[in-house]
Parts: C-alpha cells; structure tokens; sequence
C-alpha cells in the first residue's frame, strides 16, 4: 500500500455554487495506512469535493492521487473500476442510495455480483457476516430500507461499503443526521470496525468533538485550502491558526480549554467565485495584517507534525 493522496488544484462544485469554480485550490495530504485522518471545515469549505474527487467521483481537473503507486487520475475505466474495490465512500444519508423496492440482502450483494466475486452461496454468506459486523443480523437479509432506523440505515450504508472488503474508506459526515446518542455508537462501530478489518479511512466532517473522538490526525481547511494539519492531540493542545482557534471557541468542550483565545467568526464564508487575496480567511480574522491582504501565507512546521499556513508565524 502506497500511503500518501496529495490531491491538488481543481475546478468543480463547491457549497451548491454551480459554474467554474476552483473547489479545492492546492490540497495536499498523505493518508497513512491504517490511521484515520479527519478533515474538518465550515460547510462549503469544499471537505466533500475533496474526498469526492479522490475518487473520481467527482472528475478532477488537475493534480494526482496516488493509491499502491498508481495515479487513480490517470487510470483507465477499467483500473478504476479495480480500484474501487479497495476504496469505499460512505455519505452522510445511505438511504438515498439504497433502492426502496430491492431487499437489502439484494442490495448489498449488488456489488459482488458485478465484479463477479463468489458463487451464490458465498455471497449470501459474505453478505450475512457483514450484516454481523455492522451490529445488524441475519434477518434484516430480507427487509426492505424503509423498515430500518435512521441509526441503523447508516450501518447498512457501512454494510455496503464493506462487502467489498476495502482498504480505504472515505467517510463523508457519516453521522451528522444522526442523534447525539446513536452518533457515538456509531462512531465506536466504526473503531472497532478499523480496529478488525485493518482499514484506513478518511473522516469528513464539520463536527469538531465527532472528528476529535475518531482521528489521529485532522487537516483543518478554509475555503479549499488545508490551513492547519497537527496530530489530534496537538491540534487541541494548541491550536495555532486564528480559523482553527474560531472554529474551537464554538464548541463548548474545547472552548473550555482555551478561554483566553475566544474568538467569535464574524461573516459568511466567503464566496469561492471570488475568493479573497492574499491569506483567504483574512475577511474574518482579527489578526489581520497588511500583509496577509497580498500574500499567500505558506505552510510551516511548528512542532512535529503540526503545519501551519499563517503569516503570524
Ligand atoms: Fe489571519 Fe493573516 Fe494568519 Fe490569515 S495569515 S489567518 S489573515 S493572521
Ligand atoms: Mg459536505
């Protein structure tokens, strides 16, 4: 497993603003085997368009992606579709994506059928030992999706994912339709799940105290960029972008560590048709200098591991 996603430059879709707009604007991280790597922002900051365009989901325009060594921006349909076995997207409403007329055994062996894997038997077997995995049984085999619960419908989106039996898997705000109390047991799930299967995922999310409870690292973004990536022990030891300080302040669990530096955002996040100059989170900052008007403030290495892009620094 080649373990590094530098993703960079690219034109597409950001926060439901349709035309040319560059979404993700030079994004690069590595993704290590067996870690998980959250990626948080304010909605529209372009987190899904990322972990959309890793896989192709979304066409990029530029930049590379390299999975086992390969480009999957270059492969042809064929590679990719080879792929896809090893990387699994899971979103934030799995019903949408599961057809109310099919059982959901015939849903979940769907894609082991088309990539022709295992006789009949062995894919209902596959099939009943996911639906163990995910905390669900044997007789949900035969149900259709309106009979399941919101909480259970996202262990049948995770079911999907994982009859496949991937290496990677990108979750898209997996629990963010979810109550409170079924969203940790969820989460926990989804531990235990890395913990047995060995997988590696990336966790997109605008939910600060759910992306501290999962990753062991977090990439911050704005607008497109990563402006701050830290283990997530260091990031919430001290946070040093004045974004990811705002962001922090908002949540009251780790507001309560760093009450000197409340810090209240003011403003919409920019629109990505117009993004600003300079440092593009300098609208909102009160940090603001000259400076961060005109140029773009590069990436440093403060402490081990922890980047960031800020010209107080
Ligand atoms: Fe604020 Fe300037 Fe740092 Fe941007 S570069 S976050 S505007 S201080
Ligand atoms: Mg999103």
């Amino acid at each position: 497993l080649q373990k590094f996603f530098p993703v960079t430059g690219q034109l597409g879709r950001i926060g439901g603003v349709k035309g040319q707009v560059k979404a993700v604007n030079d994004v690069s991280f590595q993704l290590f085997e067996g870690e998980t790597y959250g990626l948080v922002g304010e909605s529209g900051c372009g987190k899904s368009t990322t972990g959309r365009t890793l896989l192709r989901l979304t066409e990029p325009t530029g930049g590379k992606t390299i999975y086992k060594n390969q480009d999957i921006f270059q492969a042809s349909k064929k590679e990719l579709r080879s792929l896809r076995k090893d990387l699994q997207m899971v979103f934030q409403d799995p019903y949408s994506s599961l057809n109310p007329r099919k059982r959901i055994g015939q849903t979940l062996e769907e894609p082991l059928v088309i990539h022709s894997l295992g006789s009949k038997e062995e894919r209902r077997e596959r099939v009943f030992d996911i639906l163990n995995k995910v905390g669900l049984g044997v007789e949900h085999y035969y149900r259709y999706p309106h009979e399941f619960s919101g909480g259970q419908r996202q262990r049948l989106g995770l079911a999907r994912a994982l009859v496949m039996n991937p290496k990677v898997v990108i979750y898209d705000e997996p629990v963010s339709a979810l109550d409170v109390s079924i969203q940790s047991q969820v989460i926990n799930l989804l531990k235990k799940l890395q913990d047995d299967l060995k997988l590696t995922y990336l966790f997109i999310t605008h939910d600060i105290s759910v992306v501290r409870h999962i990753s062991d690292r977090i990439g911050v973004m704005y607008l497109g960029k990563i402006v701050e990536e830290a283990p997530t022990d260091s990031l919430f030891a001290s946070p040093l972008h004045p974004y990811t300080k705002a962001l922090f302040s908002a949540v009251p669990g780790a507001n309560r560590e760093h009450k000197k530096e409340r810090i209240v955002l003011k403003g919409e996040i920019p629109s990505p048709l117009n993004p600003p100059s300079g440092c593009m989170f300098h609208t909102r900052c009160p940090f603001a200098m000259d400076i961060c008007k005109k140029e773009v403030p590069v990436k440093k290495e403060m402490e081990s591991k922890h980047f960031v892009a800020c010209h107080l620094y």
